[in-house]
């Protein structure tokens, strides 16, 4: 798909707008010259000018969204921005983009509608460089299918009244809404099970051959794409795409360059995509649609019937094989596994082949069993993958969820993936969040990722650390491997949050660790505790928000991506440096990676690793110039230690000190 030509802004340099008394100053109220900015967004404007790489650690305030876009849109080329998060995604289509399409029109009033109506923003460029437009994707799962929507009125798939109560506000909505993006339906509960049956996964899609192609959501969402400069999507979106265009597929078309928005979740998210994976949901959601589908078209038959019980008797006793406990455990043993039970094993690829046959030989397949007919190929293909491949650059796993398994392989190392299919293939790749740097360095990021030539810059940021943020180590704290330790932390958060009048976030390395401290503190201190796992993840942080002194324990999901500027958040307290767990068996294999390699993974990985994760933690403190509070860590082998130097380089200059009084003393100037 050729990219769309504009006029790149070479009369325009981003000086123009973040200097001093440059175009942002005239157009926002409280609009700061910002040296650190400007930096950002002249290097970002050089890359992208010269096709080079770069890597841009900016820390919290330093305006990095807009320091990225405005290059982005002057470049002229066509520019995917991805971001780590959705709700970023939509920050920036929502907010940031309406704000500069608005600024940079040349007949602001004429486009402003434009500007802030979901789907594009139109000519919202100025005619120096041509018009613009920008759209966001998101994954198939967003959007509504209107085929399913107009056959589930005819015919019963929902149950209870729940579900039909869902399904009036989505088929009500379905007739007014131009992108057909859930997000849209703020009351719709997060896990609609409606939903879930009304949605454009391709599982059930039978494309152009839909009755509804022309004007189903899924071929506008391209349509929008394929004529917009600036496509805004998501880590997984983007990678989902990148694993198919591997494969000669493609679901964002032809771009110029990618700018990578919160890029230090970049590994983990490309390592699932570049993974393989089937679980036991897969086998019994394959049953399940080819049985409604057989209900809706009258195909059923005893035969069918027959093979997919079968299936699912088959797939539940090779799974339970595996006998694996509740969580992630490795497992290597896949050769002595099959000498053990091939028979089962082979039943279970047998039963997906005829599944696929009968669906084939049916006299008249409706157009929907065509891709039934893929997906049972796919899964078998994936088993098979997982069993028999013995490609060693995968990690093998298993995890067990509740009643779910999962079989997962993982690469080892994506740097050699990304290198070929990213760094390769794309001419300027810009990576950018608040945490890539090492004591200052961008080494870890580098092998990672497996960038080899790549421009770096950090930006400091604009927060006065010093004066904002108090860091606290307590020294008496025994070591937090020791026994002795949960009593000892459990004591010493209920001082701090005493001297901070709740107002915290409580963050844990694990989920035993929250739960052993949460039950001894929530009865000690007089404040409303809130704890993970009790309610979905946004309304305990509304709760958080709305509570006056309210305390919130959490774990690692709660490190990243939340923001609580003000006073409601003035003590972020962690109980340990978060090194990733050694006995997982992802970074267990990327440790073993390393040693095998000759490396010390200790230095080169989990130090590293740890630093950022901790960089992320801390982060959620001082979201704005006014914000002040206190960092405690109940971790210190920080000060103990010669690596514990490597932390503090990575840190921003935050006040320190190892005496509570010292944080008694900052919490009454608070
Ligand atoms: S093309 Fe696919 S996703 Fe779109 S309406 Fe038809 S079946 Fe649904």
């Amino acid at each position: 798909m050729p990219q769309p030509q504009r006029q790149a802004g070479a009369a325009m340099s981003v000086r123009r707008f973040f200097g001093k008394n440059g175009l942002l100053s005239g157009w926002h109220p409280n609009y700061e010259y910002r040296e650190g900015q400007l930096a950002m967004a002249e290097a970002v404007e050089k890359a992208l000018a010269e096709n080079k790489h770069l890597i841009v650690e900016a820390g919290t305030g330093t305006g990095k969204t807009l320091a990225y876009l405005v290059p982005a849109i002057l470049s002229g080329k066509r520019v995917v921005v991805s971001t780590g998060t959705k709700n970023l995604q939509e920050q920036l289509f929502f907010k940031d983009i309406p704000f500069l399409a608005q600024h940079l029109s040349d007949d602001t009033a004429q486009n402003a509608p434009d500007a802030a109506r979901p789907g594009d923003v139109r000519r919202a460029g100025r005619s120096e460089f041509g018009p613009l437009r920008v759209c966001y994707m998101k994954g198939r799962s967003n959007y509504a299918c209107r085929q399913k929507i107009y056959d589930a009125e005819k015919e019963p798939v929902l149950d209870g009244l729940e579900e039909v109560a869902d399904f009036e506000v989505i088929r009500q909505w379905e007739q007014t809404t131009g992108t057909g993006d859930r997000a849209e339906i703020k009351t719709l509960p997060e896990k609609s099970s409606a939903w879930a049956k009304l949605d454009a996964r391709s599982d059930l899609c039978t494309g152009q051959k839909c009755q509804q192609f022309e004007r189903c959501f899924i071929t506008l969402m391209h349509q929008r794409a394929a004529e917009s400069d600036i496509i805004i999507v998501n880590h997984h979106l983007f990678f989902a795409d990148l694993t198919v265009k591997k494969d000669g597929g493609g679901i964002i078309p032809e771009y110029g360059a990618v700018i990578f928005d919160e890029a230090h979740e970049v590994e983990d998210v490309a390592g699932q995509y570049f993974g393989v994976s089937i679980s036991s949901y897969q086998f019994e959601e394959l049953a399940r649609d080819i049985s409604a589908l057989a209900r809706r078209k009258d195909f059923g038959s005893q035969e069918l019937d027959r093979t997919l019980i079968t299936l699912g008797d088959k797939a539940t006793i090779l799974l339970s094989l595996f006998g694996a406990s509740e969580g992630r455990t490795g497992f290597r043993a896949q050769a002595a596994f099959l000498e053990k039970n091939d028979q089962a094993y082979r039943d279970v690829l047998y039963a997906l082949e005829l599944v696929a046959l009968q669906l084939e030989l049916l006299k008249a397949p409706p157009d929907e069993a065509i891709p039934m007919v893929a997906r049972a190929r796919d899964m078998a293909r994936r088993l098979n993958f997982w069993m028999e491949s013995n490609d060693k650059s995968y990690v093998y796993w298993i995890e067990r969820r509740g009643r779910g398994i999962f079989l997962q392989a993982t690469p080892i190392d994506v740097a050699g993936l990304l290198d070929e299919n990213l760094f390769d293939a794309i001419d300027s790749v810009v990576l950018t969040s608040a945490t890539l740097a090492v004591s200052g360095e961008f080494e870890y990021t580098k092998q990672r990722l497996g960038v080899r030539n790549a421009r770096t810059l950090v930006v400091p940021s604009h927060f006065d650390y010093g004066r904002q943020a108090l860091l606290y180590v307590p020294q008496t704290l025994p070591d937090p491997r020791s026994p002795a330790f949960v009593a000892a932390a459990a004591d010493e958060i209920v001082e701090l949050l005493t001297l901070s009048r709740g107002r915290a976030f409580v963050l844990f390395t694990s989920y035993q660790q929250m739960r052993l401290i949460y039950d001894r503190v929530s009865l000690e201190v007089p404040f409303q505790t809130l704890m993970q796992g009790t309610g979905p993840r946004s309304a305990l942080l509304e709760e958080f928000r709305s509570t006056p002194n309210a305390v919130l324990f959490a774990t690692s999901s709660f490190w990243q991506g939340v923001d609580v500027p003000g006073e409601q958040l003035s003590c972020v307290i962690i109980d340990k440096l978060p090194f990733a767990v050694p006995s997982d068996p992802v970074v267990e294999a990327r440790i073993a990676a390393i040693r095998d390699e000759g490396g010390d993974p200790f230095h080169s990985y989990q130090v590293p690793q740890a630093a950022i994760a901790l960089k992320q933690g801390f982060g959620r403190l001082i979201r704005s110039r006014s914000d002040r509070g206190v960092l405690a860590l109940l971790d210190n082998r920080i000060t103990r230690t010669r690596y514990g130097q490597i932390f503090f380089d990575s840190l921003p200059p935050y006040r320190f000190t190892t005496r509570r009084p010292e944080v008694e003393n900052f919490f009454k100037h608070v």
